[in-house]
């Protein structure tokens, strides 16, 4: 059966790194009928944070990932099984206490020696290292680069498994859990690569059926080099609040790293879990392009239902504006929409009245002349409505000699404010014609006063 895991560590939120660790494994469970594990490393209490674990639970809520068994760390650890695998190497002469503080050793220049001081001091207490025999060769096939990858263990060093606080590090909790949960498959990030080694030699000791390991890709900034914190937008929440919805990020996040065998791009959650094979998996560094994921997210924007967007647009708009009214005016933007954050941008004109730019005006004097024949023509119209308002304008401006065009850019900048709207007949229509020709006569007044001057 297959046991997948997604082991985070509540060291703040979760970043995009974290989503694709999280929904391979999660997919390949659910496409085998096996089981998804969530167990939280909170073994580093240094780098803990208050309400990490919420956060990590609620942001993978969000996103639909939902697991089978749920373990933590620090609850193993109070539980006495990390100590218990330790005194196993231990006493099979796989691991040594080591009593130099980490500190000392560093000062004493021990910390670039492949071999500890200690292995062979015999003390009864202390950290616990492993001891890594020399000259062997470990190795394993990593599924995700589809390669054998070996080492010398000559090059590999006694690491620390239990340190002085009787807290595991990550190569013996982790180790230690993958074992007892019987986890068939290892997905983490390439940053793991270099500690593999400790990681074989740590599965083969303690003993039992060794998962399989794979090591993502990195995913690469489009700045340059790899993603990060300190130069890209990376934690998945920042996404979801600048309007990023949680279908559109996740599928974006899974293609960076893994492909169909045909080209499809669009892929649902459950879609995913139906088409995902391991064999997809890419060895290649994907990059980051916000620009694809916007794509991705005006694709499922105009996936779900007016009454929907109406709902996930509010906490971007004013307390007073109501559903009606945004009822009105989504069906206008929907198409021009790329996040929700954008859509006070794009319907500021519907709530105020637009800043007069001049600039905006290339012919005023022409404009002037268009303008004062729409706000004529539109005087007379009775039916404020769509068909009440076209029927005839057309065959009327063309009759009075104006190009079209031109009418109709004018008209968009004194309405709007600007060159690119919605459809302008539809938004005089939700503007209301008072309002309408409130703001082409005051057009025409700020003309003419620009041409004056
Ligand atoms: N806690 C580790 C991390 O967040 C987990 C790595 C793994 O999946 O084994 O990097």
């Amino acid at each position: 059966m297959v046991r997948t895991r997604f082991a985070p560590s509540p060291t703040g939120f979760l970043h995009i790194g974290n989503l694709r660790s999280a929904v391979y494994p999660y997919a390949w469970a659910k496409n085998t009928g096996g089981k998804f594990i969530l167990r939280i490393e909170d073994t580093d209490r240094e780098r803990y944070v208050e309400g990490g674990i919420e956060a990590i639970k609620n942001t993978l809520e969000k996103f639909g990932i939902s697991w089978d068994e749920y373990y933590v760390q620090s609850e193993r650890k109070a539980a006495g099984i990390y100590a218990k695998a330790a005194e196993k190497l231990i006493s099979s002469g796989h691991a040594f206490y080591c009593q130099c503080a980490a500190k000392n050793a560093k000062e004493e220049g021990f910390s670039n020696q492949l071999r500890d001081p200690c292995r062979d001091r015999g003390y009864i207490s202390g950290a616990v290292k492993l001891k890594i025999p020399d000259n062997e060769t470990v190795s394993y096939h990593d599924f995700v680069l589809d390669k054998d990858v070996s080492w010398s263990t000559d090059t590999v060093y006694d690491a620390t498994l239990l340190k002085s606080d009787g807290f595991p590090t990550y190569h013996l909790a982790a180790m230690t859990d993958d074992l007892d949960m019987q986890i068939s498959h290892i997905i983490r990030g390439h940053d793991w690569m270099p500690s593999t080694p400790i990681h074989l030699l740590v599965f083969q000791y303690l003993g039992g059926v060794r998962p399989e390991i794979g090591h993502l890709t990195d995913i690469q900034s489009p700045k340059g080099g790899k993603l990060s914190k300190r130069k890209d937008s990376v934690f998945c929440e920042t996404f979801l609040n600048d309007g990023y919805l949680p279908d559109a990020l996740l599928n974006f996040v899974i293609l960076l790293g893994w492909a169909p065998k045909d080209n499809r791009e669009l892929f649902t959650l459950s879609e995913f879990v139906r088409a995902f094979d391991p064999k997809g998996f890419q060895k290649s560094n994907p990059v980051f392009h916000t620009e694809k994921l916007d794509w991705f997210n005006g694709h499922y924007i105009r996936q779900i239902s007016d009454t929907e967007i109406t709902r996930l647009v509010k906490p971007y708009v004013k307390n007073d504006v109501e559903d009606t009214k945004l009822m009105q005016i989504i069906p206008l933007i929907k198409d021009r929409l790329v996040k929700l954050s954008d859509f006070p941008r794009l319907t500021s004109f519907f709530f105020s009245l637009p800043v007069f730019d001049p600039a905006l005006f290339t012919a005023p004097d022409a404009d002037l002349l268009l303008l004062s024949s729409a706000y004529d023509y539109l005087t007379s119209v009775t039916d404020w409505s769509k068909t009440g308002i076209e029927t005839g304008w057309t065959d009327n401006i063309k009759a009075s000699g104006r190009k079209v065009g031109d009418f109709f850019m004018a008209l968009r900048i004194a309405v709007c404010g600007s060159r690119f709207t919605p459809p302008i007949t539809d938004t005089m229509v939700v503007l209301g014609r008072d309002e309408v020709l409130t703001r082409i006569r005051q057009t025409i007044d700020n003309l003419k006063l620009k041409i004056k001057n």
